[in-house]
């Protein structure tokens, strides 16, 4: 592995500048590090490096010219749900076979507005359905982290798995992740890496292949916070192309790390102790609280009482978007086709072939759901819930709290094919019990990580912020990260 594929996001850009290093170079050396490892890995599902190569050497040209964007040269993974155009854009699925989009979305468009360069597109669940990425027609993705003294494959999370994975293992500067339940900060979590999940209007969702579009929102995993913060400055705009994104001005989130938490209120809610959910994990979190405490903050317990319905409704109302955003692929407009005997029997041998077991279980459930006559029960009552969950947070807010700080995941990475997880899918849901209350009500949530468990894994803790407060959730996980120092796996690769 190269030494500059090691460089941070900040360190890379300082370097480019004053052109100690090339961005031909880095890129390259990014490239090469792919080629070698991604087998091992497939974090990539698709390595883009001739347009890499072309997007370095116009960054090159344009630092000559003194015209540097906030991200020239900076290599970048962009998950499989954003569109780019010309390029493989599947949501890791079949029945996106060979679609290549005419259009690019918002999020990358302003990536590469900044100079930033694609080194590729990243693996992850299908549709963004699932916590450890393998749902992906494409395989499971591997964690560059290992058990001590263990060669078994770990999961990196999902559904952002192999920008994650991507990101760890030094094949990325940093990575493009969608989050609808959690599908950005667990696998940061699993990871050792940071992940933002902004609030829900703060990055367009133009040209990003929906899922449960009151949910979905885009944001960076990243290597440090600082990095996280450059990328999120990037991404987020606002764009005439979504109506929920927001026009509120893109603060500098950079300049929030390093400032003081004196005066700062974090929350601690009790509702997130759960059952079963390992001492390490408490633990964790205790020496996160005593960090916060010890820069200066004021700790205060709170109550968040809807929490334990988050995860029912969320499996409500995800499914029941999500059955109505898939109904789009019917072999007529994009990807696979299995022709059939009329028009309705090559819909169905379409979607039959094209979709994997979890994206069925998810549009049968939300077709119930939404179906006449269970309509009041479910999707109705889910979206009162979710009011109610939306108005816990609200409370917490208006007594003061400034953040809330939680565990990210109840467990660090488990195995891939783990029998537990294959057998009972709400198993699997239950990974994103401390995340999906944060999508639910809109807003901003962050992943960093805290510490190892017994296993030498790593564990991250969440802060969750006001609505387009991110510079709140930098800035104290700033502070976390301080503390707690970085993380990297060993070498094995
Ligand atoms: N794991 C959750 C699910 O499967 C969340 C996924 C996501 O955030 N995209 O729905």
């Amino acid at each position: 592995m190269s030494e500059l594929t090691r460089l941070t996001i900040a360190e890379a850009r300082k370097k480019l500048l004053v052109k100690e290093i090339s961005a031909v170079e880095l890129t390259d050396a990014y490239l090469a590090a792919i080629d070698a490892a991604n087998p091992q890995f497939n974090a990539y599902v698709a390595v883009t490096h001739d347009i890499a190569r072309e997007q370095a050497k116009a960054s090159d040209a344009r630092i000559a010219a003194g015209k540097a964007g906030a991200l020239e040269g900076i290599p970048l993974g962009i998950k499989d749900l954003f569109a780019t155009r010309g390029v493989h854009t599947q949501a890791c699925s079949h029945i996106l076979d060979r679609f290549k989009p005419e259009y690019e979305s918002t999020v990358t468009a302003n990536l590469f507005a900044d100079g930033a360069v694609m080194l590729g597109k990243l693996n992850m669940d299908e549709f963004a359905m699932g916590s450890s990425n393998e749902t992906s027609y494409y395989g499971p993705v591997k964690n560059p982290w290992r058990a001590r003294g263990s060669n078994a494959d770990l999961v990196p999370g999902g559904s952002s798995g192999g920008s994650a994975a991507a990101v760890a293992a030094f094949l990325a500067a940093g990575a493009t992740a969608t989050d609808t339940g959690g599908s950005i900060r667990q696998p940061a979590a699993f990871t050792g890496t940071v992940g933002i999940k902004p609030t829900y209007g703060r990055c367009s969702r133009w040209g990003t292949v929906a899922f449960a579009s009151s949910l979905d929102q885009a944001g960076p995993i990243a290597r440090d916070v600082r990095d996280a913060a450059i990328l999120l400055k990037s991404m987020a705009s606002v764009d005439d192309k979504d109506t929920t994104s927001v026009d509120i001005a893109v603060p500098d989130y950079e300049a929030a790390l390093g400032r003081p938490l004196k005066g700062k209120k974090i929350g601690i809610p009790r509702e997130y102790r759960v059952d079963g959910m390992p001492d390490e994990i408490e633990k964790v979190w205790q020496q996160g609280i005593a960090w916060l405490r010890d820069a200066g903050a004021e700790i205060v317990d709170i109550s968040l009482p809807h929490t334990k319905y988050a995860l029912p409704a969320y499996y409500i109302v995800a499914p029941a978007e999500a059955s109505s955003n898939l109904a789009r692929y019917d072999g007529v407009r994009y990807g696979l086709r299995q022709d059939g005997k009329d028009i309705l029997e090559m819909y169905e041998r379409t979607r039959a072939a094209g979709f994997g077991t979890e994206v069925k279980r998810r549009i049968l459930i939300g077709t119930y759901v939404l179906s006449a006559g269970y309509y009041d029960a479910y999707y109705i009552r889910a979206q009162k819930v979710r009011t109610l969950i939306k108005r816990d947070f609200e409370i917490a807010f208006d007594a003061g709290v400034d953040a809330i700080l939680t565990p990210a995941t109840p467990s660090s990475a488990f195995g891939i094919a783990d029998q537990d997880m294959a057998n009972d899918p709400v198993k699997m849901y239950l990974n994103d019990i401390f995340t999906v209350t944060v999508n639910m009500a809109g807003l901003p949530g962050i992943a960093v990580p805290a510490g190892l468990d017994h296993k030498g894994l790593p564990l991250g803790l969440q802060l969750i912020g006001k609505a387009f407060d991110e510079e709140t959730l930098f800035q104290t996980a700033y502070v976390i990260e301080q503390a707690a120092g970085r993380f990297s796996p060993d070498k094995w690769w």
